[in-house]
């Protein structure tokens, strides 16, 4: 908590403050909402609050915009004109469930794979996925395939977290502190208050960005990089690095796979793979007596360089010598990749010494004594203070996970993870792989009137574990865990409609979408889309995906496509808890989780779609929602959130557990629970010893701790996995020596892309199109003042931003013609936009840009018709396709990354071409009917929607 003096409030403002959390972007601060006569009246930042600590943004702020925006939908709609006309007719919440139970009922009945139930960025997922287990649907998952699953799955396979959710940079230790590719709506207050704590101190920040805005605006250095390449630049750092010898030696050799011999025998099933012994105990080269041992033999010094002759005649390396002959290869060098990442060779060179520096030259150190998970006491806590952050500028291309996976690598290599000053993780993280599921969804594993067997995401690790069939065809909606994506950890939400539209690979029967704006700036190829939810069959008459059930709180474009719509709250009206068991907001020091709780009453026919979900699941009888008898296990979310186990003591909520109140992670439900949390500003929060808070990837006191809170039953430490054994088991598939086999069609591509170590290659858009036809990059990224589709309809943000303009750089208007206030054709290989530009200097000199998710359709979100989102804005998605360009074989991939499947929105190539004037950005499609009338004036104390 903080200790500093608090303000002095000018008059007050309301009747009674009531503290939640924010949900207007997924941040998740703390709130004081005040209310005056029953209704919102103001939103402060809670002080208290160890997220934000009394900040608050824009979009925080405006949350009483949101709260009484008259696009809020009003009751359940059922559709009574065709789909996209957006004419439906309001029905009861009886009638709304019973549709919904017998369509779902009839699925369930008949197949319930044809079920596709997928949630866009809510966050309630520990439910909506064990809801998906119990139905026993394959077909789920949430909206990360599409956002940064690259990040998250590269990092936890390679150290065991990732970065926001799962980890942050020492904000009060860190001296140089290097992000790449974060968008200002990103970690938004968090981050705010972090660089505000390095410039104080003086600490430099870099920032890696093609575009110069937000964050990178007040970097003290910018890197306008060339989107794509990100990969490439780290790799030649770490080329750099290994040069000068500037890697913590020592660090490797305790905490990473370093050591560990992989074996050397080409064209042979194990070619790669780590040597073991018949117990399956990973080996290493002892230096001092030279002979192969088990990885943590007393005494052992296990080497890091050199070639070990085995017995068999096999030979093997430690993983070090095959990184380090890697990235010392020339091509790497500077020089070598300054003219593909647009970065000159002395600030690549720059950096690097700027990162070995500070690492080593400026370690800094905490006297506190510590004992590591091989009962080794260490005397303090030694830290490289060079930490890093990155977001969806690295992960939303096709070579996005080896590019996260080589920023981890790096952080290994000088000893910055979870040290002092670094990269920190937190709770519940570090978690090794092995503390994952593997994924669940094989055809033996669903049947009708049976949950799955487990969750439907997780980690494979190796070939054995992908869903597909014994003729290697996908077993899921999205091809998820299929050849095509091994390792989509999130499941590939861009692909449902377009496979769903297709049968491919088979047809379902109801999509069932929370959230998640698909008939818009949520899907690429946008226009498309529409149609294929428009589409018809022929034979029948029916449509192609023949029901759709949506849940959201407006009317957004979505909505318009729904046969069944059932209304959503706002976030001021509900219960939320944002748990250990999904997304908490842990920090380095202390664990956290969070609630929502209803400070208003709906004054709409609306229920949170969790409770619905609940509801849902009792009504289908569902295992878990139901007892044996039929009846409802929990009476809506509150209940759940309290009485939900999903191990023994282990619930939704860490804090006030056991009948008292009085334990913490684990322990039995506790009927005041949430009472405890709203007195305690709705979040809960246990310190992490000091002996406990750094290197708790092998901290004995912190594995204990970690247990002790129910994060798991035995201790977990984590190796950092610099080579990855998993992704050589699918390169030995793809080479034809390894069961299961790869099929043909996809062994060049795997081999290309799932090095062991991580690499860099071209994204495939840019590799598949031609330089000179679509010679510029065009990506996206939100403001700080908004978050995707929600904010740019709030009536306080909208003075913000009302409409977004194509930034062109100076170089590009010069050569052009073009000047602020042109009209422009912007061309892909698939689509065309007509849009009206503004020149900026602060952007990579290949890149032209936008503000994602401003552009509107006409008649949705309860804007005028004449609105400047529906008229001037405008989406990029148009010019996105989901599928990469032909290549001649009748094949054609997912736009996607093709170890993860994460959606690469940020490949896409262009060119664009001086336009007549106009008034209207294109394509213009026709007006959506509103969901409902609306008032033509927003005023406070007024009745607002009618
Ligand atoms: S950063 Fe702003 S919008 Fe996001 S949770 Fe915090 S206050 Fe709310």
């Amino acid at each position: 908590m903080t200790s500093e003096p608090r303000m002095a409030l000018s008059e007050p403002v309301s009747d009674e403050v009531r503290k939640t959390t924010c949900y207007m972007c997924a941040c998740r601060c703390g709130i004081d909402v005040h209310l005056k006569d029953g209704k919102v009246r103001y939103i402060e930042g809670n002080r208290d609050h160890p997220v934000n600590r009394g900040v608050l943004c824009a979009k925080g702020s405006a949350g009483i915009m949101q709260h009484y925006a008259p696009a809020r939908l009003r009751a359940p709609l059922l559709r009574t004109g065709p789909r996209g006309s957006g004419e439906f007719k309001e029905i009861s919440w009886d009638e709304a469930l019973s549709l919904a139970t017998e369509w779902l009922d009839g699925v369930r009945e008949s197949d319930p794979k044809k079920l596709a139930f997928f949630t866009g960025r809510d966050q309630s997922q520990s439910l909506t996925g064990f809801w998906a287990q119990q139905f026993g649907t394959p077909n789920y998952a949430a909206h990360g395939g599409f956002c940064s699953v690259n990040m998250a799955a590269a990092g936890i396979m390679t150290i065991g977290g990732a970065f926001w959710e799962f980890g942050a940079p020492d904000w009060d230790r860190t001296k140089l502190f290097v992000m790449f590719g974060v968008a200002e709506d990103h970690d938004s207050n968090p981050i705010k208050i972090g660089i505000s704590k390095l410039k104080k101190r003086g600490a430099r920040f870099v920032s890696v960005n093609p575009v110069r805005t937000g964050y990178s605006a007040v970097a003290d250095n910018w890197i306008g990089i060339r989107p794509g390449t990100d990969g490439l630049l780290i790799l030649s750092l770490v080329h750099e690095l290994l040069k000068a010898r500037r890697i913590d030696v020592d660090y490797i050799v305790r905490y990473s796979n370093a050591t560990w011999l992989v074996i050397d025998a080409p064209g042979t099933a194990e070619h790669g793979l780590f040597l073991r012994d018949k117990d399956g105990k990973v080996q290493v080269h002892e230096t001092v007596t030279e002979q192969v041992v088990p990885l943590g033999s007393a005494g052992a010094r296990a080497g890091l360089y050199g070639r070990v002759e085995l017995p068999d005649g096999r030979a093997a390396v430690p993983a070090f010598q095959l990184l380090a002959e890697k990235y010392l290869d020339p091509q790497y060098a500077p020089e070598a990749v300054a003219r593909e990442t647009g970065v000159p060779a002395e600030t690549i060179r720059g950096l690097a010494a700027e990162i070995g520096r500070v690492a080593f030259d400026e370690a800094i150190s905490i006297d506190q004594p510590w004992t590591d998970v091989n009962g080794q006491r260490h005397q303090s806590y030694v830290g490289r203070p060079v930490s890093f952050h990155a977001m969806r500028g690295l992960s939303a291309h096709s070579n996005g996970f080896q590019t996260a996976r080589a920023l981890h690598m790096l952080q290994v290599l000088i000893g910055a993870v979870d040290c002092p000053g670094g990269f920190r993780f937190e709770p519940p993280y570090p978690k090794p792989i092995a503390a994952h599921p593997t994924p669940h969804g094989k055809a033996e594993h669903f049947g009708s009137n049976k949950p799955l067997s487990g969750p439907h995401l997780g980690f494979p690790r190796g070939p054995e574990d992908l869903l597909v069939d014994p003729e290697g065809r996908p077993m899921r909606i999205d091809k998820a865990f299929s050849w095509d994506a091994p390792i989509s950890a999130h499941g590939l939400m861009h692909m449902v409609i377009a496979n769903a539209h297709a049968g491919d690979p088979y047809p379902i029967d109801l999509m069932f979408l929370y959230m998640a704006n698909m008939a818009w700036n949520s899907s690429m190829n946008t226009a498309g889309v529409i149609k294929m939810l428009e589409d018809k069959d022929p034979a029948t008459g029916e449509y192609r995906i023949p029901k759709i059930i949506y849940s959201d709180a407006y009317s957004s474009e979505m909505v318009a496509y729904a046969d069944l719509v059932l209304p959503d709250t706002t976030y001021l009206e509900r219960h939320d808890c944002i748990s250990m068991l999904d997304r908490p907001i842990s920090e380095p020091d202390a664990v956290q989780d969070a609630i929502r709780w209803p400070v208003v009453e709906p004054d709409r026919d609306v229920r949170g779609f969790q409770t619905v979900l609940l509801d849902l699941g009792a009504r289908l009888k569902l295992p878990g929602f139901a007892d044996n008898h039929g009846k409802p296990l929990y009476k809506d979310y509150a209940d759940y959130i309290v009485r939900h186990e999903r191990r023994p003591g282990i619930g939704p909520l860490a804090g006030f557990r056991g009948s008292s109140g009085d334990r913490a992670g684990r322990g039995a439900s506790n009927p005041e629970q949430l009472q405890r949390y709203i007195e305690n500003g709705s979040f809960f929060s246990a310190h992490i010893p000091l002996e406990a808070q750094f290197f708790k990837h092998a901290n004995q006191a912190y594995q204990d701790f970690a247990v002790r809170m129910g994060f798991f039953d035995t201790p977990q430490p984590v190796t950092f996995q610099l080579y990855q054994e998993t992704l050589q088991k699918f390169r030995l598939s793809a080479e034809g020596v390894r069961e299961p086999l790869a099929p043909e069609t996809h062994r060049t591509r795997i081999l290309e892309s799932f090095d062991p170590l991580p690499c860099w290659y071209r994204p495939f858009e840019e590799a598949a199109v031609s330089a000179s036809e679509f010679p510029y990059h065009a990506i996206t990224q939100r403001p700080a003042a908004m978050y995707h589709s929600w904010g740019s309809m709030n009536a306080w943000l909208r003075q913000i931003h009302t409409r977004n303009a194509l930034y062109v750089p100076g170089p590009i208007c010069d050569e052009l013609g073009l000047a602020s206030g042109d009209w422009v054709w912007v061309i892909s290989h698939h689509g065309r936009i007509k849009v009206e530009i503004a020149r900026m200097e602060a952007v990579n000199s290949s890149t032209i840009w936008t503000w994602n998710a401003i552009g509107k359709r006409e008649g949705a979100w309860a804007l005028d018709r004449d609105a400047p989102e529906a008229r001037k804005g405008f989406l990029m998605n148009h010019l996105i396709h989901e599928l990469l360009p032909p290549k001649g074989d009748g094949l054609r991939w997912s736009n996607s990354d093709p170890i993860t499947g994460q959606a690469a929105w940020y490949d896409l190539r262009v060119r664009i071409e001086k336009a007549e004037p106009g008034e209207v950005s294109e394509p213009h499609f026709s007006a959506v009917a509103p969901a409902r009338r609306h008032a033509d004036e927003l005023r406070y104390g007024q009745e607002w929607a009618k």
